[in-house]
């Protein structure tokens, strides 16, 4: 029997959707600059050879409807509204065709993000961890399966800050598609359940602050909420 110097982290999971099983949530993937409104707002060209990546831990997940604190050394807080893909089977160079099959369901996701981290790596070529990869940045809706709502590949995405609408685009401008970002991902790593995979955010990014409330959806999916606390 394993005896652990001290306890290990819990297991992060996420609710579905009708099921008293809760989702137990492994890697965190995240695409970048899969809206080309939103490359284009980021002052950055949609790369169309190929999708890129970065990684989030399962630490960074937090429930919708939570609170959260105004992260650390940022003063430039952002959301990013997502799709995010729920893999319920392994997949490993996956063939786009039947690469759905090994999807569990979806969810609605925001990937926040400390903008003045990210664009500061950015301009030095390094990594984005410090800008993307930090506690509740996940943010995660009930998670629906895809047997009971299909595989959405059309319909609105949309964010509002206390009640105002900041994103709103629909799923048809995804420039790589669930199925091509699961075929492409799966000559990398072996994906597994568990897996989560964000999208990528449409245009209409933008900072808050302590105080605001975060309310989005996706047609189909679900809706999420967020409510930014004061900082620690
Ligand atoms: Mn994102």
């Amino acid at each position: 029997m394993t005896r652990y110097l001290f306890e290990p982290p819990a297991q992060p999971a996420a609710p579905i959707d009708g099921r008293s099983e809760t989702f137990p949530i492994h890697r965190i993937f995240c695409v970048g600059r899969n809206y080309e409104a939103h490359a284009k707002e980021m002052g950055v060209a949609v790369d169309r050879e190929a999708p890129f990546y970065f990684i989030k831990g399962a630490y960074a997940y937090v429930p919708s409807g939570a609170t959260v604190p105004y992260p650390p050394r940022t003063n430039n807080y952002h959301y990013e509204m997502e799709l995010v893909v729920a893999m319920g089977g392994e997949a490993f160079r996956m063939p786009e065709a039947k690469a759905l099959d090994a999807v569990f369901g979806y969810a609605c996701g925001l990937d926040m993000t400390r903008r003045d981290l990210q664009l500061a790596e950015r301009a030095k070529q390094r990594p984005w961890d410090l800008g993307k990869n930090f506690e509740q940045a996940a943010v995660l809706s009930t998670i629906v399966p895809a047997s009971r709502i299909g595989h959405p590949t059309s319909g609105g995405i949309a964010l509002k800050v206390n009640g105002a609408t900041r994103q709103s685009s629909d799923l048809s401008q995804l420039i790589w598609s669930i199925p091509a970002l699961i075929a492409h991902l799966s000559t990398f790593y072996h994906l597994q359940p568990g897996d989560l995979i964000y999208t990528g955010t449409p245009e209409g990014v933008g900072p808050v602050v302590a105080g605001d409330r975060l309310e989005g959806g996706i047609d189909g999916v679900g809706t999420l909420a967020l409510t930014i606390g004061p900082a620690e």
